[in-house]
């Protein structure tokens, strides 16, 4: 299966994992090349469309950020990403940059893909953002599924908290959303480290970068086998990403 390469994937506070806040890619130099770029951002085919619109990661107030990937055959980003280009000067890289300012619009002609697992390529541009320090550091951490959620509910006890964001089973922490907007990493055992606040992700560690740090990225627990139909996996999703919030 050839395969599409993501762009454009970002952290979501609620749903934690190492893909890039893109309030790291901030960069006043990539308005000179904004207007082709959001152009041609618009300009690629729908390839599958999700249950819930995207939202903007600045919290500007958009609400029309569009519930639909698109593709132009090689590279496969979110509807919504020409917004951050277009009002939140955020850089994307270089690479795609040059390539769509290279293509003619409309785009020619092409075979749109099946959208199934395995299909996104995201580790490309997991690593490009990286290597920007532009991804929390999340090594380990997963997003808790149902069942898990209850037994760190129940370890947890009378702690404070408003969600549960993340576990990592290897040092028994989670990562809980705790009021006024901040987290806090939080210690199972007994014993254990004593809570870490933070006033929001803003202050959380970022990926270093280097051998001693190479690991893989964090991942979904439910993350599906290659050869799932995507729309399918996203509607069972919702139910989950209901109880968490
Ligand atoms: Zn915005």
């Amino acid at each position: 299966m050839k395969r599409l390469e993501v762009i454009g994937w970002w952290f979501n506070e609620q749903a934690p994992t190492e893909l890039p806040r893109p309030q790291l890619l901030v960069d006043a130099a990539a308005r000179a090349h904004a207007a082709p770029l959001t152009a041609y951002l618009r300009a690629g085919a729908s390839l599958l469309r999700y249950p819930e619109p995207s939202f903007c990661r600045f919290a500007c107030g958009e609400e029309d950020m569009g519930h639909a990937d698109l593709t132009d055959g090689r590279f496969v980003w979110p509807e919504g990403l020409a917004h951050y280009v277009e009002r939140h000067d955020v850089r994307l890289p270089e690479h795609f940059v040059n390539h769509a300012l290279a293509q003619p619009l409309p785009l020619a002609p092409f075979a749109l893909p099946k959208a199934k697992f395995g299909l996104y390529d995201s580790a490309p541009w997991v690593a490009w953002a990286k290597a920007q320090r532009a991804c929390p550091d999340l090594h380990g951490f997963e997003i808790p599924t149902l069942d898990v959620l209850d037994r760190i509910a129940v370890d947890l006890g009378p702690v404070p908290h408003e969600a549960i964001l993340a576990c990592r089973g290897s040092s028994r922490e989670v990562i809980l959303a705790v009021e006024g907007g901040g987290i806090e990493l939080h210690q199972l055992k007994a014993g254990g480290n004593p809570p870490q606040r933070f006033a929001g992700w803003h202050e959380w560690p970022l990926c270093g970068f280097g051998p001693q740090r190479a690991r893989a990225p964090t991942t979904l627990s439910r993350r599906p086998k290659p050869g799932i139909p995507m729309g399918e996996f996203f509607a069972n999703l919702k139910p989950q990403r209901d109880r968490q919030s």
